[in-house]
C-alpha cells in the first residue's frame, strides 16, 4: 500500500499517518521526523535547515527529495509506505519518482485547523502527537510511553501558523490538482476524533479502486 497524505498543518496527517502505517504493516514517512533527526543528530543539512525553520523557511526542494528517495529505498518501504508531507509542493511532486496507489487530501476548516496546532505538543523521542484538550498525555507534559517530557515543535509557534496556512492553501494544493489529474484525489473530512477520520479513509479505500499509478 503506497499513500500519499496531503492536506494543511492539523489535519492529522501524522496520526493518520501512524495508523495507517501500522495497520497496512508499512513505514510512515514523514518529512517531517526525517527533518528532526537530522537537526537533532547535527547533521549539516540538519543544520541547514534549522536555520530555515528558525526564519520561518523550509527545507529546500532538492534536499527533501533526496532524503526522502533515500528513505523509500530502504527494505522496509518495498512492500509500501505511508508519505506524510511530502511531496509539499508542485515541483516535488513533478520530481518525485515512485508508485502511488492513492492520495487523500485531509480537508479541515482554517479555525480548526489552528485549535489544532496551538494545543499540540509533541515527543521529541517517539514522535507521539498530543493535543491539550483533545489527546492529553495521562501526566501533563509528559509522554505516555517513555516519560520524555513534550516539547513544541518550532514551525507550531502562533507568529509562525498564518505564515503556514498561507502557505499551505497556496503550495500545496496545487500538489493535490497534480494527483487529481494524474490518479485517484480523494477528499476526506478530516473533523473529528482521529478513530472516525481513519474510518472514513479506509472507507474511501475500500471504495476507491487503486489507481497503482507511477511517477
Ligand atoms: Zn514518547
Amino acid at each position: 500500500m503506497r499513500i500519499v497524505l496531503l492536506g494543511p498543518p492539523g489535519a492529522g496527517k501524522g496520526t493518520q499517518g501512524k495508523i495507517l502505517a501500522e495497520k497496512f504493516g508499512v513505514p510512515h514517512v514523514a518529512t517531517g521526523d526525517i527533518i528532526r533527526e537530522h537537526i537533532a543528530k547535527r547533521t549539516e543539512f540538519g543544520c541547514k535547515v534549522e536555520a530555515a525553520i528558525a526564519a520561518g523557511n523550509f527545507a529546500s526542494d532538492e534536499d527533501i527529495n533526496y532524503w526522502v528517495s533515500r528513505r523509500l529505498s530502504e527494505p522496509d518501504a518495498l512492500s509500501g509506505y505511508i508519505l506524510d508531507g511530502f511531496p509539499r509542493v508542485l515541483t516535488q511532486a513533478k520530481a518525485f519518482r515512485g508508485t502511488v496507489d492513492a492520495v487523500f487530501w485531509l480537508d479541515l476548516p482554517e479555525l480548526s485547523a489552528m485549535e489544532r496546532i496551538a494545543g499540540r505538543w509533541v515527543c521529541p523521542q517517539c514522535s507521539t502527537v498530543y493535543h491539550l484538550t483533545h489527546c492529553a498525555p495521562r501526566i501533563t507534559g509528559v509522554c505516555d510511553w517513555d516519560s520524555v517530557h513534550l516539547v513544541k515543535r518550532p514551525e507550531d509557534a502562533l507568529d509562525k501558523m498564518r505564515f503556514r496556512l498561507d502557505y499551505n492553501r497556496s503550495q500545496m494544493w496545487p500538489v493535490a490538482e497534480h494527483y487529481a489529474a494524474l490518479t485517484a484525489l480523494v477528499i476526506i473530512d478530516a473533523e473529528g476524533a482521529a478513530e472516525v477520520v481513519t474510518e472514513r479513509i479506509l472507507h474511501a479505500l475500500l471504495a476507491t479502486p487503486l489507481a497503482k499509478t507511477d511517477f
